[in-house]
């Protein structure tokens, strides 16, 4: 089924004409509304007028984090106060929160982004939506709930945490469909398995998983371990929160809701914009928000784009999984490492699991990486010719794709705290010095 077939799957013309609509109403409205990103718009010499086609978005200075730092809380929110009905807050997963307001269509829109999303995956109004990912300010709880509750399913509003709690009613409750982390759905997983639960005992059919970067191989063990289909759902506070795009059951991407969200992808360095399909920073500008517009918004992630249309019918421009964001771009000895790249390394040998971690520290005046991973269950680190060996193979595999050394340190299973959120993967001591 398709939530709302005229937007996601419109001939490429009346998208284009409803986008550009859209756009000059955005433009106009900030203009009009936002100071800052007027004074900004006066700078680089540009009226609202002068956006007569798509590509002159072109035209339009940027929005960055900085931006929204210099304007905190609420310098950017377009909307009075009377007509905001929502404050959310990002993460703050990397430096000062943002703090983003919502009109009630702007939440009318977020819940029609994610029962897009939902309904792609196959989830219907006969379904139990389990979500776990965390409420409050945080934008997953309440994003899942807002969608789950635009397709009428019966929502497990579950929150993480306490992952004993979260199995026991995923069995009793019969839940279909699990919205949480990546990381917390691998600790979910665990937790089925320590308590002697097959995967096909489960109801469980498919998750939607999000809010942080994940790896295929990281997808394929959460498929094995929860016996379900696992789907990538995109988004971020700034624009909306999870729902800005979702992979449907092809598997191939990311539908962007692109009457709702125009993405460009540009260099991240030249800022200038990249074809369909080259790698680059993802962009985008909102086309019916009110509460807090965002007109070419940085978001610092790294993808591409996809275009033509997709098996499952819908023509939608896609988003490709994000490699990493910038933010995470570690720099070890003037090299670029991303901590994806680490995983995908790891995900290669069986007797490793995905628990793991990286610390990055200062020595000597000399940059140190050093990966501490957690063994397969069963395994001792105390076979000192079997760790040896596997030290050898893992660092030898590392310094291939990264190409600088990174040290490598075992655990025993089950030694690392397991995420309920987002996963912090790295911990870089040099700033602390
Ligand atoms: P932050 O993590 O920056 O504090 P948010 O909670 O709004 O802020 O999270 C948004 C960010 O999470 C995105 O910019 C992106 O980096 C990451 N993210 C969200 N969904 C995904 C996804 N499906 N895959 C990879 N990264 C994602
Ligand atoms: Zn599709």
């Amino acid at each position: 089924m398709i939530w709302n077939k005229e937007m996601e799957c419109a001939d490429r013309e009346t998208m284009r004409a409803v986008q550009l609509e859209r756009l000059q109403a955005t433009v106009k409205y900030e203009y009009e509304n936002v100071p800052y990103y007027a004074a900004k718009m006066d700078k680089a010499g540009v009226k609202p007028e002068d956006i007569q086609t798509l590509e002159d978005i072109q035209l339009l200075p940027f929005i960055t984090k900085e931006d929204l730092a210099a304007n905190y809380p609420t310098g950017l929110f377009a909307a009075p106060m009377k007509d905001i009905v929502r404050i959310q807050s990002s993460s703050g997963t990397t430096g000062k929160p943002k703090i983003v307001g919502y009109t009630q269509g702007d939440m009318d829109d977020w819940g029609e982004a994610v029962a897009r999303g939902l309904t792609m995956c196959g989830i219907g109004a006969n379904d139990v939506a389990h979500i776990s990912y965390g409420y409050g300010l945080f934008t997953g709880g309440l994003g899942a709930h807002a969608g789950a509750e635009a397709i009428g399913a019966t929502v497990l509003p579950m929150s993480s945490g306490n992952t004993a709690r979260q199995v026991m009613f995923m069995q009793d409750m019969k839940s279909d469909v699990l919205c949480c982390t990546p990381s917390y759905a691998l600790t979910i997983a665990e937790a089925v398995e320590k308590a002697g639960i097959k995967p096909e005992e489960l109801q469980l059919r498919a998750g939607l998983f999000g809010a942080e970067p994940w790896t295929q191989s990281m997808r394929d063990k959460i498929e094995k371990g929860l016996g379900i289909r696992a789907h990538d759902i995109y988004g971020l506070t700034e624009i909306t929160g999870p729902g800005t795009a979702t992979s449907c059951i092809e598997n191939n991407g990311m539908h962007i809701c692109e009457d709702l969200f125009y993405p460009e992808i540009v260099d991240p360095n030249t800022l200038k914009p990249l074809p369909v399909g080259e790698t680059g920073e993802l962009v985008f500008t909102t086309l019916c928000k009110r509460g807090m517009p965002m007109i070419r918004y940085r978001t610092r992630d790294i993808c591409y784009l996809m275009d033509g249309k997709c098996a499952c019918g819908r023509t939608s421009i896609r988003m490709s999984r994000v490699f990493g964001r910038t933010d995470d771009m570690l720099i070890v000895k003037g090299v670029n490492v991303f901590p994806s790249q680490v995983e995908t390394v790891i995900a290669k040998f069986e007797e490793l699991t995905l628990n793991y971690k990286i610390l990055v520290d200062r020595k000597h005046n000399s940059d140190t990486i050093e990966l501490m991973v957690e063994f397969a269950d069963g395994l001792e680190i105390d076979d000192i010719e079997f760790v040896e060996n596997m030290k050898r193979r893992v660092e030898h595999a590392l310094r291939d794709i990264l190409q600088i050394g990174c040290k490598v340190r075992f655990l025993n299973a089950g030694t690392l705290p397991r995420s309920e959120g987002k996963a912090v993967r790295v911990e870089d001591r040099r700033k602390y010095e």
